[in-house]
């Protein structure tokens, strides 16, 4: 492809609201333009890339035994009822609605459980019709409460869905695992560096959750990680050993009452009393859909709402308001106390951090005094503890007890079980051997198309651009032509570029009449892995210049072997993970 016949214009100035540096390159390379919030245009180049994103899926789900289907993205309301979906992510704000001429309500699919489970459902009778995995890749929708970051969190935005359909457990297992096999070749194609973390199965339901993560600095998801035995887990998921406490060892004191005019706050208090913030208990109150609820836990450390949530089974949390803490448990905000909650109509929830506390300092539930001495189990009488606080860099692993670590990443790809919650509810069935009608067993897997290619320029980037991976750059090789307007150094780069796309190369020249220095800039801009500069004092000694924009290393050959270097570089650029279509 000739630049001069093409439609791409780079820009040098950064979009005001781009905040990610993948929004940032892929916008300044001409790749993609903001029609509106989380809603983008690709342009001939950025398509490219995004194809090629989405051709690796489809070879590896291919390869996998999944098979392609097309689910419609305009979807009935009645579909969605069927699951009780449509409430529950019309809550959430999450769907986009519409209404027909007939008044007849409609959303644009966020993921298409229930078109498939309807689909499965009209056709499977029988276990030998098992198992089945469908999938495909299309747009979806989502009314994102912060659209962001580009492709990274659109509204509008193509993803890989995929079903599988099982008849027990086992089946699961295995359907599950070919997923999960499939999505490691996949991202290990597109040349990322990732992680799979165990996940929280989150508004959809089910049990075994896995996530794919990108490491990088503006994910937006936390990962923590214990280098030790490989434990992996997304922050809202993860759960920790048992944290060394300040009262471990120490002989129960008294609970004495101790004034602290003013100091509502822990770290007024901490400073107030000259005491660690581990050494006290704090009782947040929140509010959800059934009632208010107080949870416990070490001053030091924060609530994971949603472990906090997934304990109580509630969908909503927030934190209660000063008027609402005061009429739930009597004290004012910053004094309330685990001790002086019992009798009061409201669910009390403890954290694991504070199992055996003891000389602990609390609220004395009145404004301007605390205590200390408290024990919770004497003087709060609480027994029971649930983990719902918030993993940090440093607590020991839940496995093995060695500090853990936490890193941001970015979630390409998601796989879970899903069981038998959408074909119970759906009556989604099979007879089994024994002529007994089961419900089928599902599993529900995603993958972004566009957050993975966004992904891979977060990871593969520098000061002056992109560094595409060979396997998702829009173009692989690209002829920058130093001087067009020289008719024999035209006609060099010319016959090069013909020679290379005769060869089936994919190849992008740059033939514009431009400076050298405006195409370098350009060059390094879009990224592309290879470049042979044809012109200049080079060329009149017959050689042509090859760089590897990956390391920047730049070597002169002769243009009669310019197609065989190419060649020969590209395939070592391919690396040993290349599949043939
Ligand atoms: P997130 O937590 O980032 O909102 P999610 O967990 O809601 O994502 P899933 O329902 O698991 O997303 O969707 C499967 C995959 O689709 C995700 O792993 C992600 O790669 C991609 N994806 C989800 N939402 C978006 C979006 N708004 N824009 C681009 N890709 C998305
Ligand atoms: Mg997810």
């Amino acid at each position: 492809m000739r630049w001069s016949k093409y439609f791409l214009q780079t820009v040098r100035e950064v979009p005001g609201d781009a905040e990610a540096i993948s929004h940032v390159l892929l916008t300044r390379a001409g790749m993609m333009r903001r029609i509106a919030a989380g809603i983008y245009a690709l342009t001939p180049m950025g398509l490219r890339s995004h194809r090629k994103t989405e051709r690796i899926v489809r070879e590896e789900m291919n390869r996998s035994g999944a098979l392609e289907l097309e689910l419609p993205i305009l979807q009935p309301r009645e579909l969605w009822d069927e699951s009780g979906r449509w409430a529950r992510y019309s809550s959430d704000h999450i769907l986009f609605h519409l209404r027909d001429r007939k008044e007849g309500e409609y959303c644009l699919a966020p993921t298409a459980e229930e078109a498939v489970t309807s689909l499965v459902r009209a056709g499977v009778t029988s276990y030998r019709q098992l198992p089945v995995t469908l999938y495909q890749i299309r747009t979806k929708f989502r009314d994102e409460i912060r659209p962001r970051f580009g492709l990274m969190r659109g509204r509008e935005f193509l993803m890989y869905d995929g079903y599988s359909f099982d008849a027990d457990a086992a089946g699961l297992d295995a359907s599950y695992g070919a997923q999960d096999g499939a999505y490691r070749r996949i991202f290990e194609r597109c040349g990322l560096d990732f992680t799979v973390v165990e996940a929280d199965p989150g508004a959809i339901g089910g049990s075994d959750s896995q996530e794919f993560m990108v490491l990088a600095e503006t994910g937006e998801d936390a990962v923590v990680r214990c280098a030790a035995c490989g434990y992996g887990a997304n922050v809202e998921r993860a759960e920790t050993g048992r944290r060394p406490a300040p009262w471990d060892g120490e002989t129960p004191g008294a609970l004495e009452d101790v004034e602290t005019p003013g100091r509502g706050g822990i770290d007024e208090v901490v400073e107030f009393l000259g005491i660690t913030a581990s050494r006290m208990i704090k009782c947040l109150v929140y509010e959800t859909e059934s009632g208010p609820v107080v949870a416990i836990l070490r001053g030091d450390l924060d609530v994971n709402e949603v472990a906090l949530k997934n304990a109580l089974g509630v969908q909503h949390l927030t934190l209660a308001s000063e008027e609402k803490v005061e009429s739930t448990t009597g004290s004012p905000v910053g004094y309330v106390g685990p001790h002086h909650l019992s009798g009061r109509n409201v669910r009390v929830l403890a954290d694991g951090s504070v199992r055996g506390a003891v000389n602990a300092v609390t609220g004395a539930g009145r404004r301007d005094w605390h205590v200390r001495g408290l024990s919770i189990d004497r003087d709060a009488g609480v027994r029971d503890f649930l983990s719902f606080a918030m993993a940090r860099s440093g607590d020991p692993c839940p496995r093995c007890g060695k500090p853990l670590s936490i890193a941001r990443g970015i979630e390409v790809g998601h796989i879970f079980k899903l069981g038998t919650k959408y074909s119970t509810a759906m009556r989604c069935e099979f007879t089994d051997e024994k002529g007994e009608t089961r419900p089928v067993v599902m599993g529900t897997y995603g993958i972004g198309v566009g957050r993975t290619m966004a992904a891979a320029v977060e990871q593969h980037h520098d000061d002056d651009g992109i560094v595409w991976p060979l396997a998702l750059a829009p173009f692989e090789i690209e002829i920058v032509s130093l001087n067009p307007a020289d008719e024999a150094a035209r006609r060099s780069a010319d016959g090069l570029y013909g020679a290379l796309v005769k060869e089936g190369q994919d190849v992008f020249y740059d033939d514009r009449d431009e400076r050298p220095g405006v195409k370098f800039k350009d060059a390094d801009l879009l990224g592309f892995p290879i470049r042979v500069n044809v012109g200049g004092r080079a060329l009149k000694d017959g050689k042509v210049e090859l760089v590897t924009r990956s390391d920047r290393s730049i070597r002169a050959v002769p243009l009669a072997e310019a197609v065989e270097a190419v060649r020969a570089l590209r395939h070592e650029l391919a690396g040993p993970i290349e599949v043939p279509a």
